[in-house]
């Protein structure tokens, strides 16, 4: 039979936090996954600097922040000097020979995905979006702020993932957007579990560095230290209950770069949106995908199902929680 969890009143908290580590450990990118990357982004710059002595080609996104999952695709940014577009056609004829599926995704920041071939490695590649690249470094040093971070981030994105709330292309939540919410909750707690690393180490997060000294700025940041160590599950629990219950999406944005929810004001980017994320360095809606209603309501309906099931379990002293919302 199943061993029950002993009675304390933090005992199924414990439990659900034992949960999120474990899911933590079995799913976060290994070395041998990043590794594959690199290889491939190695041999891509190659290529491309036959054409373009001086482009660069940076990994970004989940396989750079620590944020990332076995399965995260990985997200390339090509710094060239010059015309953009002249670049990007040049880039779909060179696409050699070792990469498939090729497809060109004409968002706000236009997209090149591929895969690998032969694999099921796939790529977003983007030319001179820097500041995926500050923002990938902003996001690595928040990783390493605290040792919940990581886990907590995880787990969220893997519940949004199994809810269908985690695709922007169709109206949902992107992943970035989902990690500034994990990280502004945390800011916004009465004992902060993280500070605002911009407003504290400014000269680690200036934007007008070059992007090539970006990756070396945070490095010098020591781990944050809280006087909130609330467990994991109980974090998770508050996090959902946060966005179902007490954020006023209606009046604030979420703002990590001031670790706090400021006034919505009347300026284009804010107004009419139904979720005000606020990009670190540009301050622009990263949440601007979320631009139907009724996607808004879902949303917001899975943080409140989400937490009632997962409290109800807590309360019930239930074993392998987690599993009810993932
Ligand atoms: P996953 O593990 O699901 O792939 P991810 O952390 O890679 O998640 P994405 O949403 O795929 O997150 O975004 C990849 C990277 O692209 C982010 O880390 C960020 O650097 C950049 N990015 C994404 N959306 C924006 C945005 N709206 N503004 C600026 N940068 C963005
Ligand atoms: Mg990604």
């Amino acid at each position: 039979s199943r061993p029950h969890p002993p009675e304390s009143p933090t005992s199924s908290q414990i439990y659900l936090s034992d949960q999120i580590v474990e899911l933590f450990e079995a799913c976060r990118q290994q070395p041998s996954d990043l590794a594959r990357k690199e290889m491939c982004r190695s041999r891509l710059q190659q290529d491309i600097n036959r054409v373009y002595a001086v482009a660069r080609l940076y990994l970004t996104g989940s396989s750079m922040n620590e944020l990332g999952c076995r399965s995260s695709d990985a997200d390339l940014c090509l710094v060239i000097k010059g015309n953009v577009s002249k670049a990007a056609s040049l880039l779909f004829s060179l696409l050699p020979v070792y990469i498939e599926k090729t497809q060109l995704i004409r968002a706000k920041v236009p997209i090149l995905r591929f895969r690998e071939k032969g694999s099921n490695l796939e790529f977003d590649l983007n030319v001179n979006n820097t500041v995926g690249i500050r923002n990938t470094f902003l996001l690595r040093a928040y990783s390493y702020a605290d040792r919940r971070i990581k886990p907590m981030i995880l787990v969220v994105k893997k519940w949004a993932r199994h809810h269908q709330i985690n695709d922007a292309s169709k109206g949902t939540l992107s992943s970035y957007t989902l990690v500034l919410m994990v990280l502004n909750y945390l800011q916004t707690r009465k004992e902060p579990v993280i500070p605002s690393l911009q407003m504290d180490y400014p000269e680690c997060f200036n934007p007008f560095v070059d992007v090539d000294l970006v990756p070396e700025g945070p490095k010098r940041i020591p781990p944050y230290i809280s006087r909130n160590q609330a467990p994991l599950g109980e974090l998770l629990l508050g996090f959902l209950e946060y966005y179902a219950i007490h954020f006023r999406w209606d009046k604030y944005v979420i703002s990590v770069r001031e670790a706090q929810v400021l006034p919505k004001t009347n300026s284009q980017q804010w107004k009419n949106k139904y979720i005000c994320v606020e990009e670190p360095f540009e301050r622009n809606n990263v949440a601007r995908a979320v631009h139907e209603k009724a996607k808004f309501d879902a949303i917001r309906a899975q943080f409140a199902e989400s937490f009632h099931i997962l409290k109800q379990r807590r309360d019930l002293n239930s074993i392998l929680p987690i599993r009810d919302i993932i």
